[in-house]
């Protein structure tokens, strides 16, 4: 992709580097264990974008050698039930993490269903006491889109301490551990939402901008301060006027490109690190796993 200034944050790149490193963790650790790292990824109900999201994420356990228990459950399955397969895999010693796919079907309770995964095996960072951890700048599981916001800045030497940082959004699976984790970083960090007035106005202070909405275009050139480092974390779909479909971001790429130093791309930005992640978080939860032995 061209752009006439800004620099690509290439996570398709940073993803599959980091990857290659997991892949040779694993190789070298598997003999003591005695097995591989597992990840159980649980899906619940037909909505395509996720079916796509656990194909991606089972794909890259392969492809670095985690084996996975994926379970696709039909949309009815109830509260208690999925409830039980989670305490069964809280169980199974050849599982290292477990992941919900959200959203969920309406009918089920996902923050319920989240409390019930042991935090150790906690692989999306989303338990109250991991999400706690996070909170008291503490050691444990980092949500997985957010850690990998933080790495790819981090890969690219962005320093962020002092830096004014705004993030567009406040859910507790990106804005908010976004936050908190430029926090942690030193930043001085503003949260936007659905409710904030005068958007521009706050984006324009941003030398690290992190777009979190889902609203495709949300932002555009002139709300970005010139030279700063923009991140969008949104996908979504969209059908342009030839009836094509495909993804975007929250970002209007092209023209926010000629203005800001750095920008993430969509595809190939924030998806393929939350995927790195996920993997890290697992592998990370099965190393300790080693050092008990
Ligand atoms: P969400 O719907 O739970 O939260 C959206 C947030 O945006 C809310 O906090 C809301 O207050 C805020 N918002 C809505 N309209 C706004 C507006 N006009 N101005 C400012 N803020 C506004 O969504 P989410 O789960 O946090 O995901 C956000 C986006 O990130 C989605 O597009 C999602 O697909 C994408 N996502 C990407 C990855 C990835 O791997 N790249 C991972 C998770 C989510």
């Amino acid at each position: 992709m061209e752009t006439k200034t800004a620099k690509i944050l290439d996570g398709k790149t940073l993803a599959a580097k980091v990857q290659k490193e997991l892949a040779k963790t694993i190789t070298e650790i598997q003999p003591k264990i005695g097995r591989p790292p597992g990840l159980a990824v649980l899906m619940v109900g037909n909505n395509p974008a996720s079916a796509t999201y656990v194909a991606n994420k089972e794909k890259a356990c392969h492809q670095v050698g985690i084996a996975t228990f994926g379970r696709h459950f039909p949309t009815e399955t109830s509260q208690n039930e999925l409830e039980q397969i989670i305490e069964e895999l809280n169980r199974d010693q050849r599982v290292d993490g477990i992941l919900i796919q959200l959203p969920l079907p309406k009918h089920l309770d996902s923050i319920a269903l989240l409390h019930r995964i042991l935090p150790s095996k906690d692989a999306d960072g989303l338990h109250p006491i991991n999400l706690g951890h996070l909170v008291r700048g503490e050691m444990g599981m980092r949500s997985c889109t957010p850690a990998g916001v933080m790495k790819l800045l981090a890969e690219y030497k962005i320093p962020l301490a002092g830096k004014q940082a705004v993030v567009i959004g406040r859910s507790i699976l990106v804005g908010k551990p976004m936050a908190l984790m430029l926090l942690e970083a030193d930043a001085t960090v503003t949260i936007a939402h659905s409710r904030s007035q005068n958007l521009t106005t706050i984006t324009q202070n941003a030398d690290i901008l992190v777009a979190a909405a889902g609203i495709p275009g949300l932002i555009t050139a002139e709300m970005i301060k010139p030279g700063a480092v923009v991140i969008d974390v949104g996908i979504n779909r969209i059908t342009d006027g030839n009836g094509k479909s495909r993804l975007v971001g929250d970002i209007d790429f092209v023209s926010t490109a000629q203005v800001a130093q750095y920008i993430t791309p969509v595809p190939g930005g924030i998806g393929p690190m939350t995927v790195a992640m996920l993997l890290q978080n697992t592998v990370c939860s099965y190393l300790k796993v080693a050092n008990q032995q």
